[in-house]
């Protein structure tokens, strides 16, 4: 559909700013979501959100600064400006994301970088989450994330850390993605062997998208070590100097490089999570060098989806959500044709690379995430996100959150009966927020700081 035509489907910047947070469900979390997704058009049997879970992540931001400052940082000005929020507050939010969507919510715990907050502090977060079974996941770029700290996470109930490793975070000596290869697997050997599922964020962008085959190659040979592999496209939003992304780069280009890298068809259409326009999600099996796809047979997956939507996975252990899944089946003799069916069509694609293995069998989710440049928000994919960022009147699409973020950081927060928390002094106290509105140069990243740059004599 040509821009022109989709013009009405982009909210305005006064529906950004009135853009509501999510309503407390009552007992059925996963209501809300399905109905807006039913209501968009695009809830059919392929599609898990609202069915088989009620939300895909919620991101708490436990501060806004960071030891980086990527090309296309989604962060705003006043970021590095701002406090970090009041533990209290931040337990407060954990509590509501249980509220709206219950235990087994992935709670990412980012910022800016979450290792730049006291370590006791993220800690106490980590424990937090874990305490509320929900399943709390460490946003890092890594830097901070030594395998000392890992570990300490880890025993406060941390499952996944996801490293936001590329190109746009200029860091130096490495000019390619195939040069960052090196630090990812220095994060995983940090990470490796402490009961972590670990995960790799990759901004694709015009400068790095001729690398994607090359990392999915990369990603299909550590698969024994790495639970998921996320490709998130460029979007105008934030405070990063690249803008938004030339007509070639989209979903379908990302796609076409994925199955070049992984050398199998991968249909991304099977199954949904969220609104396809959003999100594009599959997975391999992989043994000794040998590929297949994970999802290719959509009928099968589609009955399992259906039967298993009434049953609350074990979020947390994956050996006994296998042994629930392996119940489920053996109490459903119909589908028990389809899944041996399966079964044997996998042995025989894998056979060879099972020898060579020693029948050590590897799966690894590939997912794209389509961010939307903030000027540009259509209001069927906002009423259908499945990633939500906490905010103080609760969760709101990660990508409304994102185009209004400056609002959302400077709001005061209310402090009990002692006033509000201002953000900018870090001070409870009455009435106005006591801080500098101006930035410091010292708070200048991004854009401004470029500006700044170039205003200065060299
Ligand atoms: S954050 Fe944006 S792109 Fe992602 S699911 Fe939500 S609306 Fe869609």
């Amino acid at each position: 559909m040509p821009d022109s035509a989709r013009g009405q489907f982009y909210l305005t910047a006064e529906e950004i700013e009135a853009w509501p947070a999510a309503t407390a469900p009552g007992a059925d979390h996963k209501a809300p979501l399905r109905r807006a997704l039913m209501r968009n058009g695009v809830f059919d049997r392929r599609q898990t959100g609202g069915r088989n879970w009620a939300i895909g992540c919620v991101a708490l931001e436990i501060t806004q600064r960071c030891n980086l400052d990527c090309t296309l940082c989604y962060l705003s000005y006043h970021a590095e400006a701002v406090h970090d929020l009041p533990l209290k507050e931040v337990f407060r939010r954990i509590d509501v994301i249980h509220d709206h969507y219950g235990p087994g919510t992935n709670v990412q715990v980012t910022g800016g970088d979450p290792t730049l907050r006291k370590r006791a502090e993220l800690v106490a977060i980590i424990r937090r989450i874990s305490e509320k079974r929900m399943r709390p996941a460490l946003f890092t770029n890594g830097i901070k994330a030594t395998r000392d700290l890992l570990a300490e996470l880890a025993q406060a109930g941390l499952k996944d850390v996801a490293f936001h490793v590329d190109m746009t975070q200029a860091r130096k000596g490495y000019a390619s993605e195939a040069d960052l290869n090196a630090v990812r697997l220095d994060y995983i050997r940090r990470a490796k062997g402490l009961g972590l599922d670990i995960i790799f964020n990759t901004t694709i962008f015009d400068g790095n998208s001729h690398e994607v085959s090359g990392l999915v190659r990369f990603f299909i040979a550590h698969a024994s070590d790495i639970h998921l592999a996320s490709f998130q496209l460029q979007a105008e939003t934030g405070r990063g100097v690249l803008g938004g992304r030339s007509a070639g780069l989209s979903q379908a280009s990302v796609i076409e490089a994925i199955n070049r890298g992984a050398g199998v068809p991968l249909s991304f259409d099977m199954p949904w999570t969220g609104h396809p326009d959003c999100n594009r999600y599959t997975g391999v099996l992989t043994a000794g060098g040998v590929v297949t796809p994970l999802f290719d047979d959509e009928t099968l997956f589609a009955e399992l989806f259906r039967r298993t939507a009434r049953f609350r996975f074990d979020r947390v252990s994956w050996p006994h959500r296998l042994a629930q899944l392996i119940a489920i089946i053996a109490h459903n003799p119909g589908i028990w044709p389809r899944v041996l069916g399966y079964g044997l069509k996998k042995a025989w694609q894998l056979r060879r690379g099972l020898i060579r293995s020693g029948g050590r069998l590897n799966k690894l989710t590939l997912f794209i995430h389509n961010f939307m440049d903030a000027q540009k928000l259509e209001r069927a994919r906002c009423e259908s996100c499945v990633f939500m960022t906490a905010s103080a009147a609760g969760p709101i699409s990660m990508c409304v959150y994102n185009a209004r973020r400056d609002t959302e950081i400077l709001k005061p927060i209310v402090d009990g009966n002692s006033g509000n928390w201002h953000p900018l002094s870090g001070k409870t106290a009455p009435g106005a927020d006591p801080g500098m509105p101006e930035l410091a140069r010292k708070h200048l990243k991004g854009r401004l700081k470029a500006a700044d740059r170039a205003k200065r004599p060299a």
